[in-house]
């Protein structure tokens, strides 16, 4: 079977010295490996009617449609600032040097949808706990979060205790 972790790459001090960036492109390029990794991605939500897939640009949306199609869901982007074209909703969340915004369209969950949030990757889940935030303004039920690659020495997953997380390469 195809090795998910060898179709990581690892860039180090990209793109600040100290981190240790995991380059997803060798996966993306390699059919069976993109194929599994959305399979197992999905696997978890199978069967739990899942209405939206929401991803946040740039790497969610990669994995985010892809996951959609998979569970027949439909799929919700969350951009940054300035490019969603219609009346949106926003989020701003501190980094660990200054803040981020991240917007939604209003009208792109209605109260009560069942949605699961895709990322490739978990960190510091700044991001992911934003994406929560947003989906939560507008009523949406979370029925989980699942993501490619978890880096567990940053203990992000406590922040997400009342969520069902989901993660298919830990390191
Ligand atoms: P965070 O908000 O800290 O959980 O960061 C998550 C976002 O930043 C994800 O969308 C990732 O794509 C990106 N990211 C953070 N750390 C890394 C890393 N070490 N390698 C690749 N992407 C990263």
């Amino acid at each position: 079977m195809t090795d998910l972790y060898e179709l990581i790459r690892n860039v180090p001090d990209f793109p600040r010295p100290g981190i240790q960036f995991k380059d997803i492109t060798p996966l993306l390029r390699h059919p069976a490996g993109l194929a599994l990794a959305v399979e197992l991605l999905a696997n978890p939500f199978r069967g739990r009617n899942i209405d939206i897939v929401v991803g946040a640009e740039s790497r969610g949306f990669i994995f985010g449609t892809a996951l959609a199609q998979a569970l027949s869901a439909g799929f919700v982007p969350i951009r940054k600032p300035k490019k969603l074209p219609a009346d949106k909703v926003s989020i701003t969340y501190d980094l660990e040097y200054g803040t981020d915004t991240l917007e939604i369209h209003r009208d792109a969950i209605r109260a009560g949808e069942k949605c699961l949030l895709v990322d490739d990757l978990l960190a510091t889940g700044g991001t992911m706990e934003a994406c929560c935030g947003l989906v939560e303004k507008l009523g949406g039920q979370i029925l989980g979060i699942a993501v490619l690659i978890e880096l567990q020495f940053l203990n992000a997953r406590n922040k997400f205790n009342r969520y069902e997380m989901h993660s298919v390469l830990k390191y």
